[in-house]
């Protein structure tokens, strides 16, 4: 059963105070599942009232209670999975077990900001004068405005709810209009476990109409953003305007690197695997496959062989390996990509269609030897589409990772030490992951470079974004 979907405000859920309410579709079918309350005005004040209130109360609320109503709200998405997991599956699309990692994920991430709340360490600083006390304290940065998208409804949300949550500060959370859900149970989590009311709401509605709302207003301290980049560039052009500070999470164009002394089988594994996870519609998606000439007719021949033994269905069926595509503007874009690549005198070497004419299916489809300027080179394909080019000399795979403006993540395979510690210190890209895929773990660093954008959203810096350092100096002691 699909839930009413319901903003959550001043620590109550209800419908939009205009009642206005847009279709949430399944995308297996196409169908209306469900009613997107849509925020008025009216709704996002009181939410800004709220969170200015939800600021004071939990700002006071000491670390350890803090971390101890966080590890609640992890321990009761862990209770909540198969009901979450299929909430998720039935607006987004991914194969059930994918919607269950990403809820258990998410206790994870709770998990490990709860256990930060209690690490953000202040210092001293040593004195010029005996009689001196230098003190740097870490604050809340104050209330925030965070809004994030579909393809990971949970995990793109907790990444800075919880974050914020465990500086002390309070949020609004503009969730995603395709899987609003799903979203809400994270929210429902956190508010079950004992989050004070007016600490976390949460609104939905028209996302550039909200963004433009709340980013300039003055109770919000902080922005942050996941989404493409083009408007990611937008929101941070109207966070400055307003000295307001952000984090932007954006797109990549990931290459993925497979070097003549590759273990190819590994590569083919691993890479296919992360290629097809929620039918390519991850930004660390590996994308731009750099095959070393030697090694490119196996690897191709085993991606194509992949591809086609790939299961496509309703995520709800057991053996589903990918889903439908989120919502029908991916069909579109991936229509384009191939249009584009075909007028360019390219045919697919497997794909490059849509699945029938009910839900969003698209076939796992791959083009080589693409030119460099035909559009799937250079945008996100955020979709099942791959683009493999073989190279001869490693130099030309080193230039063309590097030849985008997006620097998000990276992939490569080696058995060469001497080549791994060259991808390490070349390849810009936030992160890079050597001989397997070792990315997106609360612990370790999650962000890009270049226009993939700016901070990071995992290991010890993230809770740093949602906080502010403030030095006291006191003499006569
Ligand atoms: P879109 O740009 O319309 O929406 C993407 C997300 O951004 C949605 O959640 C939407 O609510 C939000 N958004 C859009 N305009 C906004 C605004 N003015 N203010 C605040 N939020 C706004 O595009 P789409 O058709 O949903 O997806 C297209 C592209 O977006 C993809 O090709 C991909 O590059 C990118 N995208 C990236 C991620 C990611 O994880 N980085 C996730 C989803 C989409």
């Amino acid at each position: 059963m699909y839930p009413q979907v319901q903003l959550h405000i001043a620590g109550a859920w209800r419908a939009a105070s205009s009642g206005d309410a847009l279709d949430v579709l399944n995308p297996a079918t196409g169908e209306a599942i469900g009613a997107l309350p849509v925020a008025t005005d009216a709704d996002l004040d009181e939410a800004l009232a709220s969170a200015a209130r939800g600021f004071t109360v939990w700002r006071r609320t000491g670390a350890f209670e803090r971390y101890k109503i966080m590890r609640k709200a992890a321990e009761l998405l862990r209770e909540r999975v198969d009901t979450v997991a299929r909430i998720m599956t039935t607006e987004q699309g991914k194969p059930l077990a994918e919607s269950r990692a990403e809820t258990l994920g998410a206790a994870d991430t709770i998990d490990w900001f709860a256990e930060e709340a209690r690490r953000a360490y202040g210092r001293i600083v040593p004195s010029r004068a005996s009689d001196v006390m230098q003190l740097v304290i870490k604050e809340p940065v104050g209330p925030v405005a965070a809004f994030t998208p579909w393809n990971f409804p949970i995990n793109q949300a907790v990444r800075k709810v919880a974050a914020a949550l465990a500086a002390g500060c309070s949020v609004i959370l503009k969730g995603p209009e395709d899987t609003p859900a799903s979203c809400a149970e994270l929210v429902r989590a956190f508010n079950d476990a004992g989050v004070p009311k007016d600490v976390l709401n949460l609104v939905f509605g028209d996302p550039a109409h909200i963004s433009e709302y709340l980013i300039p207003h003055p109770v919000i301290r902080k922005i942050s953003f996941t989404g493409s980049t083009a408007i990611g560039k937008q929101l941070s052009a109207l966070a400055g305007k307003h000295m307001k500070r952000v984090t932007m999470e954006l797109g990549g164009h990931a290459p993925s690197i497979v070097f003549a002394d590759a273990d190819v089988k590994k590569a083919l594994a691993v890479l296919t695997a992360n290629k097809y996870r929620n039918a390519g519609q991850v930004c660390v998606a590996p994308t731009r496959f750099l095959v070393h000439e030697s090694v490119f007719d196996a690897f191709l021949d085993g991606f194509v062989s992949i591809s086609n033994n790939l299961t496509v269905g309703d995520g709800l069926d057991p053996n589903t390996n990918m889903g439908p595509l989120a919502h029908s503007r991916r069909i579109d874009a991936m229509e384009s990509f191939v249009a584009d690549a075909e007028a360019r005198g390219a045919k697919p070497v497997t794909g490059g269609k849509r699945i029938g004419n009910r839900g969003f299916f698209f076939e796992p489809t791959v083009f080589t030897d693409l030119p460099l300027d035909s559009k799937i080179m250079n945008e996100e394909p955020f979709g099942p589409i791959s683009a493999i080019q073989r190279f001869s000399d490693d130099e030309e795979a080193f230039e063309e990772a590097n030849r985008l403006p997006y620097g998000l993540a990276a992939y490569a395979y080696t058995q060469s030490g001497k080549t791994a510690t060259a991808l390490a210190q070349r390849v810009e890209s936030g992160m890079i992951s050597i001989n397997h895929h070792g990315l997106a773990l609360p612990e370790t660093p999650f962000g890009g470079v270049k226009d993939s954008g700016y901070g990071t959203e995992g290991g010890a810096d993230a809770i740093e974004a949602y906080l502010s350092a403030k030095f006291v100096t006191q003499q006569g002691l």
